[in-house]
């Protein structure tokens, strides 16, 4: 590993730490942390930093509510927008119970349990995720608004593309912090933007979105603006998505490459998007967790909808970017930026590691674009659609043993239940839509 204890008490001294915050995330992808001062490190560092997790939503109950963060020393950061006396600085933390075992709840726990199972093949599991987010106004009281009077569209630049400054800003900020950053562009609505850094190993792109999600909103509040990650903030516009690029490697080589194969891929390759498709929908509760998930996911918006691949078009669910050699890598096109990225990415890996062991083949690719095809088209071809709103996604989620597994019993239980009380809180609300459509006519 990068740092010792001893690095992280001389890097607090001499670069002036003065708060140490202790993150982790809960269940339904939320940064949590708690802060404490340089004095007490030593005792944070041996492990014994303690604290109430019954306050966690989906974390334990009252009667067992103590809980202690491991810190995990590489991810020591220092944040570059604090005070640059009395600095404050971060490290990410592992949760475990009372008895020292690691939290079935900790969602980071989830991921490293499903790449240690790929490290026992020999595997790692190496993601590169494309973030997208809005940068609206806020109004005279300070709260978000989704108002922006930015007109400009893909790849624009300024004076039209308001974000810039912004954006410019949020590179140089993440790039302190260590980040790769690849590219930074407009996306295709306005107000729209991402932000793209380079792939990683899987927990540590993992840690990487949540860190990257904090500095954008940051930024974004120091010029006067708020970053949303909704995915679908706004209807007749596109959403934001969080597609992710995945490989595996072994012995430091991509092993999704085959020059010999007609589209240059793997035996390992096809089954690993064949293990991606069979669980797809058992899956898609966890890639898309919000109500507002679903409303992205419709026809117009380069959001999937159907469950397909193809190396040529961008249309279906998982795409073949053109790039080969090292940077072969299957693209997932579904996941937004709402998801619990740790858990996303557990499931992707173990969905896909079962189509290697299973030597699941998957469906023929599609040329043609799945959405312009007619229904009995796509049923002739065998495409399904993904489910379409929450509801039908926690059914799937809960037929596919596979994916409940992977999850365990804790992180299953607490996010059904969660998701189903949103569902049920939706379904009763009485919407705009259904005013406009009906309030007149009936
Ligand atoms: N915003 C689109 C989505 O919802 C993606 C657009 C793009 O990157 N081509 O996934
Ligand atoms: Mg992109
Ligand atoms: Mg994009
Ligand atoms: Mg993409």
């Amino acid at each position: 590993s990068k740092y010792t204890k001893k690095d992280i008490i001389r890097m607090v001294d001499e670069e002036d730490v003065e708060f140490i915050r202790l993150q982790f995330t809960d269940i339904f992808g939320t940064l949590k942390n708690v802060a404490i001062t340089a004095s007490q490190l030593e005792k944070a560092l041996n492990n014994q930093c303690m604290f109430d997790g019954s306050a966690i939503e989906g974390f334990v109950r009252i009667e067992e509510s103590d809980m202690y963060l491991h810190p995990d020393l590489d991810t020591f950061t220092i944040f570059p927008w604090r005070p640059q006396q009395g600095k404050v600085a971060r490290i990410i933390c592992d949760v475990y119970c009372t008895d020292q075992t690691p939290f079935e709840g900790d969602p980071r726990y989830i991921l490293k349990k499903v790449i240690a199972e790929a490290a026992e093949m020999g595997y790692t599991f190496n993601v590169g995720p494309e973030c997208e987010f809005f940068l609206f106004h806020t109004d005279d009281d300070g709260q978000p608004t989704t108002i922006s009077h930015e007109k400009a569209g893909y790849f624009d630049l300024g004076p039209v593309d308001l974000g810039e400054n912004a954006r410019r800003d949020m590179v140089l900020t993440l790039e302190d912090m260590g980040f790769e950053i690849e590219a930074s562009h407009h996306e295709v609505a306005p107000a729209q933007h991402e932000i793209d850094f380079k792939y990683d190993e899987a927990l540590i792109t993992a840690d990487n979105i949540m860190t990257f999600k904090l500095a954008v909103k940051t930024i974004a509040k120091r010029h006067g603006l708020f970053a949303s990650f909704m995915p679908k903030p706004k209807h007749g516009i596109a959403g934001s998505g969080m597609h992710v690029n995945m490989s595996l490697f072994k012995d430091g080589k991509n092993i999704f490459v085959d020059e010999k194969d007609k589209l240059g891929l793997s035996r390992e390759a096809y089954y690993f998007i064949g293990g991606i498709m069979k669980h797809m929908k058992g899956m898609t509760a966890i890639t898309n967790p919000l109500v507002n998930s679903y409303k992205r996911m419709v026809p117009g918006f380069e959001a999937p909808i159907f469950i397909a691949w193809s190396a040529t078009n961008r249309s279906p669910l998982i795409r073949i970017p053109a790039s080969r050699g090292e940077s072969t890598r299957v693209e997932l096109r579904s996941p937004d930026p709402a998801a619990n990225p740790y858990l996303v990415l557990a499931i992707c890996l173990a969905a896909g590691l079962d189509g290697i062991r299973g030597k699941i083949e998957p469906p023929e690719d599609v040329h043609e674009n799945v959405f312009s095809m007619g229904e009995a088209e796509r049923e002739r071809l065998g495409i399904e659609a993904l489910p379409q709103d929450l509801e039908a996604a926690v059914e799937e989620l809960e037929k596919d043993e596979f994916v409940k597994n992977v999850l365990g019993t804790h992180i299953t239980e607490k996010y059904i239940t969660a998701k189903r009380a949103d569902w049920t809180a939706y379904r009763s609300q009485v919407t705009q839509w259904e005013i406009d459509e009906y309030l007149y006519k009936i």
